[in-house]
């Protein structure tokens, strides 16, 4: 029987994720040599990374350390009997001759990570699996037109594979996921999430099928996909390829495809070759791992707020609406910094509106982030005290106290005050006397607004606060205002 397809919508896109997550760690995965990135080539190289004859590798705890952090944030199994494979094939940058990685015994299974999309929608994307392995050295083919370059630097340089399986169902939802686990590895601290500069890197895998349709197509691989912007577009591109292909009667071909930022095109890298020809096989060079439960109940003890918990800890406990807790949780250095103005404050809901409002906008126009951010928490926190303490009004605490603090973030907030001659001044009766002033300049607006016109008390309270350089509460001046006007009748 032919079935006839006629539209795009018969179709359903599923996407499985297999991101890179390099560590932070100092030194590689098993040597000593120097983990860091942007030395001269060459430099963070020993026997070990040269893969020298003879020299052995020996395990860095951190990476076992890091990949359980990780692990447990997403709810995995934390395999607690697991071990190193080899996994060989030739390249220049692999002196070896095979990559150490974890194949049949991952350190982690399962696990899943909620991701939230721009609907407000959520879905749990389940995970396959998170592996230990260690990254290769970078071939350079640009530098010379006869010559490739090898810098073996990042030969060695530990990572964990984070793998989903395949339940994505569009670039949106990509986005998201890799939005969620950068967000995660920067707030566990093992990875510094910079997809840019290679520290998170993506592979996505791309199939489409016909809505309803149990088994999986044939899929395509996408690599050098270097910003989370760029897998979204590439799995946007290829779904609709593929889809065009179906449409058309032809096959998909399982193929790794190449991803151009500048055309938005996938192109093909090679053909896949189905069959598994690494020749996997335990590394006989290192000790299978042992996790045991005291380990593992040290890393559990170790582990800081995560942001799903933070977000609770906002709504809940502070109040704020789902949207500031959103924002704020969405940056750790962020959610760092109001976590220290609150415990200066309990008015919640402007430490919030001051870290999402002035100093991010502030931050934003310098092209800074919170890290750069130089005045103390406490600071801000006192700055909103003395807002609701109505000792100065919103407008004094942005205008002059914030921006005095800017250009000196050492001075104290309590001495700008008084040095900037900000306090507003709590005098009734000077407040009742700037008014009868007012009032009294203005007989005709008075006489408007006995008969119905309201609006004029905005001009008072203009003159008001003119007349009193703005150091008067503005609640209570409209207030008393009201109160005279009131009396004149
Ligand atoms: P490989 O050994 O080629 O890396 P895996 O089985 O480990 O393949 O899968 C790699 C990734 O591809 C996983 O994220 C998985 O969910 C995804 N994947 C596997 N098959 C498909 C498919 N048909 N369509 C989309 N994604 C897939
Ligand atoms: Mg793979």
């Amino acid at each position: 029987m032919t079935v006839i397809l006629d539209s795009s919508h018969d179709f359903e896109a599923v996407v499985g994720l297999e991101v890179h997550v390099q560590l932070s760690t100092q030194s590689k995965a098993f040597c000593s040599d120097s983990a860091s990135f942007g030395n001269q080539p060459n430099q963070n190289i020993s026997a070990v990374s040269l893969g020298l004859p003879g020299a052995l590798p020996l395990c860095n705890e951190k990476i076992i350390r890091y990949a359980t952090k990780l692990g447990l944030a997403l709810n995995c199994k934390i395999n607690q009997h697991n071990f190193f494979d080899r996994k060989n094939y030739f390249y220049a940058d692999l002196p070896k001759g095979y990559q150490i990685t974890q194949d049949n015994e991952p350190i982690c299974l399962g696990g899943s990570l909620k991701i939230r999309l721009e609907s407000g929608e959520e879905k749990d994307i389940r995970l396959n699996r998170i592996h230990m392995e260690e990254d290769a050295g970078k071939s350079i083919h640009d530098l010379d037109p006869l010559y490739s370059y090898i810098d073996l630097n990042r030969a060695g340089v530990p990572l964990l594979e984070v793998v989903t399986e395949p339940m994505i169902s569009s670039g949106e939802e990509a986005a998201a996921y890799l939005i969620e686990l950068r967000k995660l590895v920067r707030y566990l601290d093992i990875c510094d999430g910079n997809m840019e500069e290679g520290s998170m890197r993506c592979d996505a895998n791309i199939s489409i099928r016909l809505k309803g349709d149990k088994n999986l197509g044939n899929r395509c691989e996408v690599k050098n996909l270097n910003s989370i912007k760029n897998v979204q577009k590439a799995i946007e591109h290829e779904i609709e390829r593929q889809i065009k292909l179906r449409l058309k009667g032809e096959k998909i071909e399982q193929n790794t495809l190449n991803f151009d930022a500048v055309t938005g095109k996938t192109s093909p890298l090679r053909s896949k070759e189905t069959a598994n020809d690494y020749r996997y096989f335990p590394e006989p060079d290192l000790l299978p791992l042992v996790l045991t439960d005291d380990f593992l109940n040290e890393v559990k003890a170790e582990m800081p707020i995560l942001p799903e918990e933070l977000l609770q800890r906002l709504t809940q406990e502070m109040n704020l609406p789902v949207y500031d807790a959103l924002v704020i949780t969405a940056e750790k250095s962020m959610a760092d910094y109001f976590l220290e103005v609150v415990k200066h404050t309990s008015n919640y809901k402007m430490a919030a509106n001051w870290v999402m409002g002035n100093i991010k906008s502030y931050l934003n126009e310098q092209q800074f982030t919170f890290e750069d951010f130089k005045v103390p928490a406490q600071e801000i926190a006192q700055i909103i005290n003395l807002i609701d303490e109505k000792v100065i009004n919103h407008h004094q605490a942005k205008d002059q106290l914030f921006v005095a603090l800017l250009k000196n973030p050492n001075e104290k907030v309590k001495d700008l005050v008084s040095k900037l001659n900000l306090a507003l001044r709590d005098d009734q009766d000077e407040l009742a006397n700037f008014i009868v002033k007012v009032l009294a300049k203005f007989p005709d607006k008075v006489n408007e607004y006995h008969h119905g016109k309201k609006g004029v008390i905005g001009l008072f309270m203009g003159e008001v606060m003119k007349l009193s350089h703005g150091k008067v509460d503005p609640k209570k001046a409209n207030q008393l205002l009201i109160e005279k006007i009131e009396s004149l009748k």
